[in-house]
């Protein structure tokens, strides 16, 4: 069922199967087992992305976020393994699918961008080819269709002199336009969801605006649904429509992000939002984090950012936080959830 709420915060409310959202993710857990036992890195992950809309996902290194894109896209590597939870993709579940047909949606119904556009192009053949072979093993089209969707592809994205550049190699492009290739082939078939995990942190920073205006443009026009993994809020301010902010394998916080950035509810958030310098103007001066994020062997009972918090209880340290409404957001924290003692 559609929720009508006018802030669509429904990451934890989960309908599992519903086939307006592109991906919806419940309870996601993922586990690395190791010979000192077995690590929770996604414990309990839940989000949603309805088609044309992107969902930032943030927090600090190790949060869980790429993790939780792979695992969507069906690419942990082993040892790695899902131990709970679903995913379903355009209403269709897919975790439970096998590496066979899994490729097929990947290809069709999912596209991937990566931080570094190299691990996606072949360096021996040139662009042109590569977009052309993409387009037809998704599509019917004929080769000379092919090539004249790839050129369009190749406008839609700002690369100039598209006939050129379709005759030349990955190394004859700049990283910036490297990256527009790749989300060119990642739009290639048209696919509902895009997973893309720190698509500008390789690029110069006045080339990261050109590409976040790039997959936000796209994103409306071909109402593609986004998952933005990045560390960088300023990235998901000028980027996303909604946040999920993660926090040691959880996710803490999630709302729109003009409400999480202005009107952070969880302890964690609020630091985050601090650590921005070029948002602090806009939120004024908020307190600092101590401390650092624990180790999965090392994840303290309850909440885990319970030893960094400066409003942790003693029920902080019994019980895990479950997200709850918070504000016009919704948060893991016992602030919001009949107090902390
Ligand atoms: P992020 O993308 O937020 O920086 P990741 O999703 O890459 O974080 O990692 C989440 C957690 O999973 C981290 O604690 C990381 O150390 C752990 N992890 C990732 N890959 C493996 C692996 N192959 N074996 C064990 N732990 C892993």
């Amino acid at each position: 069922m559609k929720q009508f709420s006018p802030h669509p915060v429904s990451d934890d409310r989960t309908g599992a199967g519903n086939t307006a959202a592109v991906l919806e993710v419940s309870d996601l857990t993922v586990e690395f087992p190791t010979r000192n036992g077995t690590l929770t890195a996604i414990d309990g992950v839940s989000m949603r992305i309805e088609p044309g809309e992107i969902l930032g996902v943030v927090g600090e290194s190790g949060a869980g976020k790429s993790i939780t894109g792979l695992a969507v896209l069906g690419l942990l590597e082993a040892p790695g393994r899902i131990a709970g939870g679903q995913i379903h993709v355009g209403g269709r579940r897919i975790d439970t699918l096998s590496e066979e047909e899994l490729t097929k949606i990947r290809g069709c119904e999912m596209g991937a961008i990566f931080q570094d556009p190299l691990t996606a192009l072949n360096p021996l053949f040139s662009i042109g080819a590569q977009l052309i072979e993409t387009i037809r093993l998704h599509t019917d089209l004929s080769k000379d269709g092919a090539r004249e969707r790839a050129l369009k592809l190749l406008r839609e994205v700002g690369i100039p002199a598209p006939e050129e550049r379709l005759r030349q190699y990955p190394h004859q492009f700049s990283g910036g336009m490297r990256q527009r290739v790749v989300i060119a082939l990642a739009l290639a078939a048209e696919p509902d969801l895009i997973i893309a995990d720190e698509p500008t942190t390789a690029l110069d920073v006045s080339i990261q605006a050109q590409i976040t205006t790039l997959l936000r443009r796209l994103c409306k026009e071909y109402n593609t649904g986004i998952m933005l993994v990045t560390h960088d809020m300023g990235v998901i301010a000028e980027t996303a429509d909604r946040v999920a902010v993660m926090y040691s394998g959880r996710v803490v916080e999630t709302g729109r992000v003009d409400d999480v950035i202005h009107n952070a509810q969880h302890p964690y958030t609020k630091g985050l939002m601090a650590a921005i310098p070029s948002l602090h103007e806009r939120v004024g001066t908020l307190t600092q984090i101590d401390g650092a994020m624990p180790r999965l062997n090392a994840r303290p009972e309850g909440c885990a950012f319970n030893p960094r918090c400066h409003s942790a209880g003693p029920r902080c340290n019994r019980e895990v936080p479950r997200i709850v409404a918070a504000g016009r957001s919704r948060a893991a924290c016992f602030l919001h959830a009949g107090g902390t003692s």
